[in-house]
């Protein structure tokens, strides 16, 4: 056996991003959430191929600081903790500080930024091998991430890719899940060169109305209900808008998109008396609960998560779907004997 030796930064870089950038869909993800995290309120989505050849983010957030550029791009540094209570207590969507050094191990990533106080833009380029000092940009307040040829330089990954078609596709899909989310924040996508979705601010309705069409809003139960601690709102689809494949299930817990086994059952439960087995229910909603009773530092990608209490939640999550649907019959029932 050779003898035992640490890995090179780009190799370990690397390796991670196996986890945290599995595709362009994940990357994307991740730097929208870096602009959602610096308050932007504007969020535009460029990209080429699918985003495997580029994507390029731009917000107006608050920005980054020159001499911040390179600590912003180096792995496990962040602004968002600095303690275990922080991590206790998530409340932005990142905190791993390993999205931009992954994103940048396996692609040309360009990073320009522009704080309030600046006269002028930063930029520092990476290509994996090297980083360049900050060079002077021009740009108004904000961020621009500019990642090319993803995974060019992992031959292994860029085999899994699949077609642009359905790379774009992922892609499309974090875009729909963060403006579900963040009504209050404008969102476009283009697609090589051709604008596929602009997302005005809206209130939640609105919102659901833009990304998911005029028909699912016209179907829905909406529910709003409180528990100590907890919070769930959003709008759940009724039955005769059962679709036969899983798609419009968005669930968030504190803004996050999570997939969760324990949520997925409630839900399934509260329809369970309406609806057919091989049918899915749709539903955007929303939970907000004391971010000290989940943990979300389960899985890199954060789509997965703990719970404190999962019966608890279980139990609100099943009684809330099931008192707005219940009430959803009742009128449509009144309606029909009236
Ligand atoms: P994390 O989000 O977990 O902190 P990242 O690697 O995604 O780690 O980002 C590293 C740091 O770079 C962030 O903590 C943040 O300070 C800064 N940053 C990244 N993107 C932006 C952005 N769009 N606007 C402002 N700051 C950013
Ligand atoms: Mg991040």
């Amino acid at each position: 056996m050779a003898t035992i030796k640490p890995l090179p930064e780009l190799l370990i870089n690397q390796i991670a991003a196996g986890e945290v950038v599995e595709r362009p869909a994940s990357a994307l993800k991740e730097i929208i959430e870096n602009s959602i995290d610096a308050d932007a309120t504007r969020i535009a989505v460029q990209l080429l191929q699918g985003g495997i050849k580029q994507m390029r983010i731009a917000d107006n957030g608050v920005g980054i600081a020159k001499d911040e550029l390179m600590a912003a791009l180096t792995r496990h540094s962040t602004s968002k903790i600095s303690t275990l209570e922080d991590l206790q207590n998530i409340t932005s969507l990142g905190f791993r500080g390993e999205a931009l050094a992954s994103i940048s191990a396996i692609s040309t990533l360009t990073l320009t930024s522009q704080k309030a106080d600046q006269i002028h833009a930063w930029q520092v380029q990476v290509d994996g091998r090297s980083i360049k000092q900050p060079q002077p940009a021009s740009l108004t307040k904000g961020t621009v991430v500019d990642a090319c040829d993803l995974y060019s330089n992992i031959p292994a990954r860029r085999k899994f890719l699949k077609t642009e078609a359905t790379e774009y596709a992922h892609c499309e899909e974090v875009v729909k899940r963060m403006a579900l989310v963040r009504p209050d924040i404008e969102f476009s996508l283009h697609h090589n060169g051709k604008l596929r979705y602009q997302f005005r601010v809206a209130d939640i309705l609105q919102r659901i109305e833009s990304v998911l069409g005029d028909e699912f809003v016209q179907s829905v139960s909406s529910i709003d209900e409180r528990a100590a601690d907890i919070h769930i709102h959003g709008v759940v689809a009724l039955p005769a808008y059962s679709r036969a494949s899983r798609d419009k299930q968005y669930f968030f817990v504190n803004n996050r998109f999570v997939r969760d086994k324990l949520i997925s059952h409630a839900i399934r439960e509260a329809y369970r008396d309406v609806l057919h087995l091989d049918r899915y229910p749709s539903f955007v909603l929303f939970l907000e609960i004391n971010p000290a009773d989940v943990d979300v530092n389960v899985h890199p990608t954060k789509t997965e998560i703990r719970f404190r209490d999962p019966r608890a939640l279980h139990q609100f999550i099943f009684h809330s779907i099931n008192k707005s649907l219940s009430a959803s019959s009742r009128e449509v029932q009144a309606g029909l004997t009236d």
